[in-house]
């Protein structure tokens, strides 16, 4: 079994009561009315829960990978979608702070840190989706800076973020894998927020499509190097599995504990529902799965520390985590009976929420790609 240092179990225990009291008293009426909890994401910057790394390469990160998946897991035990909007913000900051320019970093950074300002990650396209090179946006170099052009969908935080980190192809070049990245304020002339589109969850995180008409930055936005960003994509990619596998433990970790309060204070024909082993049998499943899950997401944390390759093994985790987390709510939901059917109840919620982690950041079936290939081109011994 992993071991979490002791600083990293009273982590744990800090954001467990953190989130107790900041988060969960407010996490159903958020829910209910929708739109993204700004003062509770600047809260959570003043605390310092959004100086996450997850490749411990940011130079004066507060916490490395494995804290990071601490916070983010704890988060998503209170609000879900709190934690999927952490997460292109976070992936954005260490961007910049890595591979932007000086003059974006002094800009964005310390406003970003402290929760002020919001970041999104604009990759996918109508065209594109799981196929994440299959990028129509292009990005020409006009005088003194970039024009970009094209449409971006199922963004995470369009339309409430400052700033956005496009992934586009550079006019100039034809080759597949060319990317480059562009940060471009929110405000900027020709960026136009389409649509938000309404979801089956994770209602507290907005999601939906931007267009980018002859929209120009400066060359400073450049963020990394021309046609050079599909090796900063897969780092990201990796990054996205871990944040999404931390959101899984975390969701099926509140579902688990309420049908642990639940079935032990609810009686039907004189006994508690959790005398039952019928009933109790499928708590302990879910412990068996989180338990396995949050093993695994811990060892990938520390391999990401290390700086160690794990692009199979973050597959293999995101893939697990995801798809136990879908059955842990389903599970949740039919222990709570109509209860797990009402709008009222966080595991309903759970249940809504849960669905898109087997689809953004690589779908349960791309997941199975990336390992199968790996391990048809693995040496004997190395899996
Ligand atoms: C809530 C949410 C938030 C998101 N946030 C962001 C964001 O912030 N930024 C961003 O850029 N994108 C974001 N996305 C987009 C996400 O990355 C894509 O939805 C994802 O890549 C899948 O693409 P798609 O939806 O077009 O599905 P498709 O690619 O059309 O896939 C449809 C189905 O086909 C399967 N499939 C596809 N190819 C294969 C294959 N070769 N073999 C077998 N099966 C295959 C898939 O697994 C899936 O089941 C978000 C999506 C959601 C739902």
């Amino acid at each position: 079994m992993f071991q979490l240092s002791e600083r990293q179990r009273e982590l744990r225990n800090e954001l467990r009561s953190f989130v107790d009291k900041n988060i969960i008293p407010q996490a159903g009426s958020l829910e209910l009315s929708g739109g993204f909890p700004r003062g509770l994401f600047s809260q959570l910057g003043k605390e310092g829960y959004l100086d996450l790394c997850f490749w411990h390469l940011r130079p004066g990160a507060k916490y490395g990978s494995t804290e990071s998946a601490i916070i983010l897991e704890e988060i998503a035990r209170g609000l879900p979608s709190l934690a999927l909007s952490m997460s292109p913000h976070i992936q954005c900051m260490n961007l910049i702070s890595l591979y932007g320019s000086q003059e974006l970093k002094e800009k964005l950074l310390p406003a970003a840190l402290k929760g002020e300002t919001l970041f999104a990650f604009a990759l996918s396209e109508a065209s594109g989706g799981s196929e994440a090179l299959a990028i129509d946006t292009t990005a020409s170099f006009v005088g003194d800076g970039w024009v970009l052009n094209g449409e971006k969908c199922w963004i995470t935080n369009a339309g409430a973020a400052d700033g956005y980190i496009v992934a586009a192809k550079s006019a100039s070049s034809s080759r597949y894998r060319d990317v480059s990245l562009f940060y471009v304020d929110a405000g900027t002339p020709g960026l136009e927020d389409l649509v938000r589109v309404p979801l089956t969850g994770m209602n507290n995180s907005p999601t939906g499509t931007i267009r980018l008409n002859n929209c120009k930055v400066s060359a400073q936005c450049l963020v990394g190097r021309e046609n050079e960003a599909y090796s900063l994509m897969k780092v990201l990619l990796n990054e996205g599995r871990l944040d999404m596998a931390a959101l899984a433990v975390g969701m099926a970790q509140c579902s688990m504990e309420c049908s642990i309060s639940h079935t032990s204070t609810s009686s039907r024909y004189g006994r508690n529902l959790a005398s039952y082993q019928g009933v109790s049998f499928q708590v302990a499943r879910m412990y068996e799965k989180i338990f396995m899950a949050r093993n695994a997401m811990y060892t990938v944390a520390d391999m990401f520390q290390n700086q160690q390759r794990a692009t199979m093994e973050v597959a293999a985790l995101k893939l697990f985590a995801s798809e136990m987390c879908v059955e842990v709510c389903r599970s949740a939901a039919q222990l709570h009976g109509a209860g797990g059917f009402s709008r009222f109840s966080p595991v309903e919620r759970n249940l809504r929420d849960c669905q898109m982690l087997t689809i953004a950041e690589g779908s349960s079936e791309v997941c199975q790609i990336v390992i199968s290939g790996k391990l048809y081109h693995a040496q004997p011994g190395e899996y």
